[in-house]
């Protein structure tokens, strides 16, 4: 199976650990975000409402002050009913002293202006037909009037105070507000937004706007949709809405004493812009954090993924030489891994034990334990090899098919062992003894000139020929001997040479040594 990128453990560990990093990374901020954000927006909300109600309150306690001003300056107008100086003087008085007033205007019974303050306003004798003034006369009683449009063109509201000689209406004293000038509910509530975005306006109880910060949008009407759930509800639970296309978050109260509303709003953007930078400074602190992090899950995986990845690699070569020292060398230094090397090992000794075995078992002839020609080939290589020098000793039992004959072809075997045993008895422990064939054997004599191997090959035939074998009598032998010389030019030269000596024996009448090489002069 071929794939473009080699998934190794490294890469899983390191895959593995980006991705947790990143999912815990991604939830804490959107989680963090998420949180911070609900917060800001209560937070917010929760202002707007509290503010508001402030507002609310400071607006009544406003209203309030006025009332009494007007119902003490128609105390007095009542005392000097007589005097229309005496209603001048007071309603100029009640203009000039607190300045809460745009006009003060005394009207008797019949609407008709008595005393006006500023004077030039053009108002005396004048009969009032604003519906404010038409209120005060009908009701009677005090008032604060709804906005309306006075007959010099301006939006109005008129705070009122009727004036009763006992059970005789007199007429009423009222102080108007000019909601588009510079006026008392401006300098109470401030006009100005705020540098948070917040601002603040009032709307009466039909939802007219009687004051906002933009001048020019006193007078209108406010979102319905704001009307209806949020302000006329008389709950003062502030809320997040659309007013068109601005996401608004919007506090309100309730002015008692004319059934108004404060409203405080602020662009939600304001708020979550305050956030955005909040998230980005939380990234930008957390981003070389990360960075290493990331070093560190890398250093670590190859730590980890090393060891294995090291055995998986000597795995692959096993065959090779020396994969045993590479196992070796590898640092295991967790349990899994050490467990791994460890059997690796020990299954690898164990193989080579077998393949020894094996290797044995082809090298030698099992009937003697001798080498073969295999074995006898490979030693024969080495010392080529090493250019050692050595002699051959090539013997053949005489006459042996007739000990087969004779005694049987067991009898045959353990004569062989017999003679095997006794080359091996009587040979150095550098020399190599072989079983070349069937009764055929040869021995290789490292560094033995000729005339050694001659000799040891004398005894041999002596020795033999002395003693009884497993026939009950001695078995001998004849023997060709050969060494390596100036004129050898090979093994095979070499044997060939023990081989044709050996065969000169036998004909020269067996149990006996031959050579064809002449040994040099001692
Ligand atoms: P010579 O003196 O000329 O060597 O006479 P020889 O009888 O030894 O002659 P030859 O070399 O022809 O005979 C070898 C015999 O060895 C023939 C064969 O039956 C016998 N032989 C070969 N291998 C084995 C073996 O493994 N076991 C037994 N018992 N006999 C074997
Ligand atoms: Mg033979
Ligand atoms: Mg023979």
């Amino acid at each position: 199976m071929a794939s473009l990128i080699k998934i190794d453990l490294r890469l899983l560990i390191i895959l593995l650990s980006l991705s947790s990093m990143f999912l815990t990374v991604t939830y804490i901020i959107y989680g963090g975000y998420n949180l911070e954000r609900e917060l800001l927006l209560q937070q917010a909300l929760e202002s707007k409402r509290a503010y508001a109600m402030k507002q609310a309150e400071t607006l009544s306690d406003l209203f309030s002050n006025l009332q009494q001003q007007l119902a003490y300056g128609a105390r007095e107008i009542e005392k000097h009913i007589s005097d229309p100086n005496a209603a001048q003087s007071e309603s100029t008085r009640l203009l000039e002293q607190n300045n809460s007033f745009n006009s003060v205007l005394f009207a008797n019974h019949e609407g008709i202006i008595q005393a006006s303050a500023p004077q030039d306003a053009g108002l005396d004798q004048l009969r009032l037909q604003s519906s404010g003034t038409i209120e005060a006369l009908n009701q009677r009683k005090p008032i604060i009037s709804d906005p309306y449009l006075g007959t010099t063109g301006r939006l109005i509201i008129m705070v009122s105070e009727p004036i009763y000689s006992g059970n005789l209406y007199r007429g009423f004293l009222g102080g108007t507000i000019y909601l588009r000038d510079i006026n008392s509910l401006a300098k109470t509530l401030g006009t100005h937004f705020y540098r948070d975005g917040s601002y603040s306006y009032v709307v009466d109880d039909n939802g007219k706007i009687v004051y906002h910060p933009d001048k020019d949008r006193v007078g209108e009407q406010v979102n319905p949709t704001l009307l209806a759930e949020h302000l006329n509800n008389n709950d003062n639970t502030p809320a997040r809405y659309m007013n068109g296309e601005q996401d608004l978050l919007m506090g309100h109260a309730t002015v008692a004493p004319v059934n108004w509303h404060v409203i405080v709003e602020r662009p939600t953007d304001f708020v979550l812009a305050e956030l955005n930078q909040l998230i980005k400074k939380m990234l930008a602190t957390a981003i070389p954090f990360l960075f290493v992090l990331l070093a560190l899950i890398g250093y670590f995986a190859t730590l980890i993924a090393t060891p294995l990845h090291s055995l998986a690699t000597a795995a692959e070569g096993l065959e090779n030489p020396d994969s045993m020292q590479k196992i070796e060398g590898v640092r295991s230094w967790y349990f899994e891994a050490r467990q791994i090397k460890h059997t690796m090992l020990r299954g690898l000794l164990l193989l080579n034990k077998k393949l020894g075995h094996l290797e044995k078992d082809r090298l030698t002839d099992p009937l003697t334990g001798l080498q073969n020609r295999r074995g006898m080939q490979l030693v024969v290589n080495d010392w080529l090899e090493t250019e050692q020098q050595f002699a051959v000793i090539m013997c053949d039992i005489d006459h042996f098919k007739e000990i087969n004959d004779n005694f049987g072809h067991n009898v045959g075997d353990i004569v062989l062992q017999y003679l095997a045993a006794h080359l091996e008895r009587a040979s150095r422990s550098t020399d190599i003894v072989c079983r070349i064939g069937g009764e055929e054997f040869l021995m290789l004599l490292p560094e033995t000139p000729l005339s050694l191997a001659l000799t040891i090959a004398e005894r041999l035939r002596a020795d033999l020929a002395a003693l009884n074998s497993p026939t009950g009598s001695p078995i001998t032998i004849s023997a060709g001997v050969a060494s390596w010389n100036r004129t050898t030019t090979s093994f095979e030269a070499l044997l060939e040479s023990a081989d044709q000596a050996l065969y000169q024996a036998k004909r020269n009448g067996r149990n006996r040594v031959e050579t064809l090489q002449s040994a040099p002069p001692a």
